[in-house]
């Protein structure tokens, strides 16, 4: 069953009489119990995607066009009161830094407890028991409930805002660089934990990193987003072993492999473009190596190459990515 459905999205950031366009034209959907891999470099507009699903976007953030599906109700023309109901109860976030989730001079179990009475009207009590519950799922002594986020380390942190995130039995979770902070051992640990949660509940995740290592360890599909688009997205395997995208394969290549023959690191030259005036054609092109005249002028068709596998690049499965 689809848990999201995401169609045609874009985002925009009014910055003065400039418009950002930062997510443009991205389209993509979870089925219960899956893992959705998003990745890219930083600014690629992924945060963004997940700001709009939880209609938390900042004053100068509009979604300019698009549909959002989340459990049979549409996101995008939701009122706000309306949208305050839907989120930590059909989908919540793990943030990147719990630090900054966490008010800092308020115990980590009264923050939980408020967010139990306020979106399941729980008494203080029941949200008491259920906070203790939550703690000791994700591996917290109910104890710690008292103590305030700086007593905590980064991982537990990182396991409260997971406890704090299922409070409300959503649908959808999204982690949001969940381990990017945290060292390797820890990580593992937090990793461990979710799968074992999203299995228990049956829950979508869509996981956002830049980390490829995590991606391809945790995502049944992945999709690679530059400059706001989705240059390709497939099951995991498609994904790192038949990349059809450029931008794709120099980004594993980027990324150093702890199997395998060791083989020298990619270096992608140039940066991101600036998302005031995406280049016109492909937004790849002036970083990509495969890049002809077609490129510059004509934006690539998002196709489909083979079942479920898709890229937007006018030259796809024809080029010799290893170059
Ligand atoms: Fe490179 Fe052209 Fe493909 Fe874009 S469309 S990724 S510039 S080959």
């Amino acid at each position: 069953m689809k848990v999201l459905e995401i169609e045609n999205l874009s985002t925009h950031y009014l910055l003065g009489a400039e418009i950002v366009y930062a997510v443009d034209g991205v389209s993509f959907d979870i089925t219960a119990g899956e893992t959705f891999g998003l990745a890219g470099e930083s600014g690629c507009g992924k945060t963004t995607v997940a700001k709009s699903i939880m209609r938390i976007l900042p004053d100068n953030g509009l979604i300019a066009g698009g549909e959002i599906w989340l459990d049979g109700q549409e996101l995008v023309n939701l009122a706000e009161e309306e949208a305050k109901k839907i989120r930590w109860r059909k989908v919540s976030m793990v943030f990147q830094y719990a630090m900054n989730a966490f008010n800092p001079v308020l115990q980590i179990g009264d923050q939980i407890v408020e967010v139990l009475q306020q979106k399941e009207g729980c008494s203080k009590e029941a949200a008491r028991e259920k906070a203790s519950g939550l703690f000791e799922e994700v591996g917290l002594e109910a104890s710690r409930l008292r103590d305030y986020p700086h007593e905590f380390s980064g991982g537990m942190r990182q396991r409260a805002i997971i406890g704090q995130a299922l409070a409300c039995d959503p649908k959808l979770m999204i982690a949001d660089e969940p381990v990017t902070a945290l060292d390797v051992i820890v990580q593992g640990k937090i990793l461990d934990l979710l799968d074992k949660l999203q299995e228990k509940y049956n829950l979508a995740v869509l996981l956002i990193t830049h980390d490829l290592s995590v991606i391809a360890e945790e995502s049944d599909r992945v999709g690679i987003m530059y400059a706001g688009s989705l240059m390709e997205m497939g099951d995991v395997v498609s994904i790192f072993k038949d990349s059809l995208h450029p931008y794709t394969a120099k980004l594993i290549g980027a990324f150093p492999s702890v199997v395998g023959e060791k083989t020298k690191l990619e270096f992608l030259p140039g940066a991101p473009p600036d998302l005031t005036s995406p280049p016109k054609g492909c937004k790849f092109h002036e970083r990509c190596p495969f890049a002809k005249k077609i490129c510059g002028t004509k934006r690539p068709e998002y196709r489909e190459f083979s079942k479920n596998h898709f890229a937007a690049c006018h030259f796809a499965g024809e080029l010799d990515l290893r170059k």
